[in-house]
């Protein structure tokens, strides 16, 4: 042990270990040791487990935390059909409502903490009237939450590249104050000029040295041959690793032999996906995409905001979400369905090491008074002590990081 060790949980039950207990010790930021027994040296931190399940930390691929309301009282929701609408009814409400808030967003990065997510990848939207205000507010709200959660910024142009004035200078300020990866929005289905719209944000990209995740709710045909042209242009543009595409839904609308193809084309291209099921969204093929070898990671999209009035920001809950949309029942495929709300994300976020509850993995975890992970999944009860990189950031469910 060295003089780094600072924390020892004591009688924990890894998943898949029954009753037998672990103590798991922490050195810095990372997981040393997990053995049956380790003795506590001067100055370490003991923690009792008493026979609470660990968990990986949650991580939340794909929020929108400059968009919520979360802390405010109950919006009603206004109608509206299709993405187009949707952003305009949203535009027309934000200022009304005081968005982006640091006070909003602040409330709802405290909830996912005391929830159990150690990381978050965020969509931050831009354009030529709220310009990067909301990157402003998600940095300082990131800031001040720096050491309970890993928040990264994806500078997000919803309403699109190629009709809003300025939003190259835009993006690249966002960039400057910290985003890391460049957003696009439905190169056919918005944009209307897939090959321009994809240009701009690869160009961007290289320029910039940033990754790239894109929002693909073009359905069916149309967003099946979407995602092959972006398999087409990653390859060109040599970015395997640093593409991602958000929804991705057509892939769950093509017959069998194409969607099988398409998956084993992401693989080969290097893309990962994100999937969140929102509302009536088609659930991905989750099993077939992640064996052919494709990261697949989830996030909640949006938390009550004017998109919509549900979700707590809780990655259980979403977890519960994909296993009942996406027909996972067995102990592993719930145990899939929490690997895509937690290591898969971190993965995501950048983590080229080990995941999850082992040696040398980030010191990422939660504990929770469950049987195994589907039991955790199916009853979602209170996080009793959340830990992000080596740091106690909650105990039974209050947020301790302010
Ligand atoms: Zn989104």
């Amino acid at each position: 042990m060295s003089s780094d060790a600072r924390l020892l949980i004591r009688g924990a039950r890894l998943p898949n270990s029954g009753d037998r207990t672990s103590d798991i010790l922490i050195e810095g930021s990372r997981i040393s040791q997990i053995s049956d027994h380790i003795d506590a040296q001067p100055g370490v931190q003991v923690e009792p487990a008493r026979g609470a399940l660990v968990l990986p930390g949650l991580v939340d691929a794909h929020c929108h935390l400059d968009k919520t309301l979360v802390g405010q009282p109950w919006h009603s929701h206004v109608s509206g059909s299709g993405v187009a609408d949707r952003v305009r009814i949203d535009h027309s409400l934000r200022r009304g409502l005081g968005m982006p808030s640091v006070q909003n967003t602040s409330a709802l990065v405290a909830q996912m903490i005391a929830n159990g997510t150690t990381g978050a990848r965020t969509h931050t939207e831009i354009d030529s009237e709220v310009g990067i205000a909301g990157v402003e507010a998600v940095a300082e709200v990131a800031k001040k939450f720096e050491g309970a959660i890993t928040i990264q910024q994806v500078a997000f142009p919803q309403s699109g590249m190629l009709r809003e004035p300025g939003i190259d200078r835009l993006l690249r300020d966002a960039i400057e104050l910290g985003a890391t990866v460049i957003g696009g929005l439905d190169p056919a289905g918005a944009e209307n000029d897939p090959v321009e719209h994809l240009d701009r944000v690869f160009a961007l990209a290289h320029d910039t040295g940033c990754g790239i995740d894109l929002h693909l709710h073009d359905a069916g045909e149309l967003g099946a041959w979407e995602l092959e042209l972006i398999c087409e242009r990653t390859r060109v543009e040599s970015m395997a690793g640093k593409v991602n595409i958000s929804h991705a839904i057509a892939l769950a609308q093509v017959g069998d032999a194409r969607q099988g193809k398409i998956i084993d084309n992401l693989a080969d291209a290097g893309i990962s996906l994100t999937t969140c099921v929102v509302h009536n969204n088609p659930p991905l093929p989750m099993k077939r995409i992640v064996e052919a070898g494709v990261l697949l990671s989830g996030g909640n999209d949006s938390i009550r905001n004017t998109w919509s009035s549900l979700g707590t920001g809780d990655m259980l809950e979403r977890a519960w979400i994909f296993a009942m949309r996406g027909d996972l029942r067995t102990d592993s495929e719930l145990a899939l369905a929490l690997e895509i709300a937690s290591n898969n994300g971190l993965r995501l976020l950048g983590e080229e090491g080990p995941v999850g509850v082992a040696v040398g993995a980030m010191a990422n975890f939660f504990l929770v008074d469950a049987v195994n992970t589907g039991d955790a999944i199916a009853r979602r009860p209170d996080r009793k002590l959340v830990v992000h990189a080596g740091n106690i950031v909650s105990t039974t469910g209050v947020d301790t990081s302010l």
